[in-house]
């Protein structure tokens, strides 16, 4: 398409771009694939469409520019990567409030949430380069490429990093009911997905490594003591099935008291206890169900 096109601008962000309305006969192409996409069955967007045009400036007046167009205009198609949810970054809000708080017995300020959250990209987010300076940064949570599974790494590693804090009675008193409901809003969510969004970084794990991923229980979030270590559970057990037995889908990494509970009276009792675990073991018989 070549020509002049009015474009209305519509808004205008932080000096490095304006956003623009696309011109109506552009906008009828776009919108069949956004409806074809939906035709599909899917309820969200699966598809980014962005257009870029090189063009001149012709004329500008009130609120409105006129381009002539250089070239093509270039439509770009791309998948629409899962996005992070707007749950999983008030988690993470909420568990770094607490880090800082299990460290310093007081509420941060902004700038210590903002060193915290710094903090924990550095060790939990994904590296990567920026393409004009070549310098290596981590992928920061507003990344608009930052996917699911990026910030379930990023949430998982916060959400061990608190649970390794060893936090005063007092404090614990404080925040103990609240942190209860990050550890299993955050199972509830995993689980939840239509796909384990760690399943394939734990499908390469061994048991050394998975336990040092896992440094407190999955059941009470707690670390091991001498009389009571963390150690391998399994939750379809041997006899079933042979195959699936070491899959790091069917571990668990909890309290020897829990296993030996669960081996005397079953598993009905752990899922009382601990309901967040029920959508892991669900997902255990359903993975154990593909397997064959
Ligand atoms: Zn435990």
């Amino acid at each position: 398409m070549n020509g002049r096109a009015r474009v209305e601008i519509t808004d205008a962000i932080k000096g490095v771009g304006i956003n623009c309305k696309v011109p109506a006969d552009q906008k009828s192409h776009i919108s069949n694939l956004v409806h074809y996409c939906k035709d599909k069955g899917e309820q969200r967007p699966l598809l980014d469409i962005s257009m870029s045009v090189r063009a001149t400036l012709s004329e500008a007046y009130a609120g409105n520019l006129v381009f002539s167009f250089i070239e093509n205009p270039l439509l770009r198609v791309e998948t629409v990567k899962h996005r992070r949810t707007s749950s999983q970054n008030s988690t993470l809000r909420g568990i770094e409030r607490f880090i800082y708080i299990a460290e310093n017995g007081e509420e941060p300020t902004k700038e210590d949430m903002y060193w915290i959250h710094e903090g924990l990209l550095e060790q939990f987010s994904i590296w990567v380069t920026n393409p004009r300076t070549g310098v290596s940064l981590p992928k920061r949570t507003s990344d608009p490429s930052m996917s699911t599974t990026e910030m379930a790494r990023i949430v998982h590693g916060a959400l061990n990093t608190l649970s390794l804090i060893s936090i005063p009675d007092e404090i614990m008193k404080l925040i103990g009911n609240d942190m209860k409901n990050l550890w299993e809003g955050w199972y509830k969510w995993r689980y939840e997905q239509k796909k384990d969004p760690l399943q394939e970084l734990e499908a390469a794990m061994d048991w050394p490594r998975y336990k040092e991923n896992h440094p407190v229980c999955e059941l009470c979030a707690l670390a091991g003591v001498d009389p009571d270590p963390i150690e391998r559970m399994h939750i379809i057990s041997a006899g079933a099935d042979e195959s699936i037995y070491e899959m790091p889908w069917n571990w668990l990494a909890a309290h020897r008291s829990h296993h030996t509970l669960q081996h005397s009276e079953g598993w009905g009792i752990i899922e009382k206890s601990y309901p967040h675990i029920v959508g892991k073991l669900k997902r255990a018989r359903i993975m154990q169900g593909e397997k064959k």
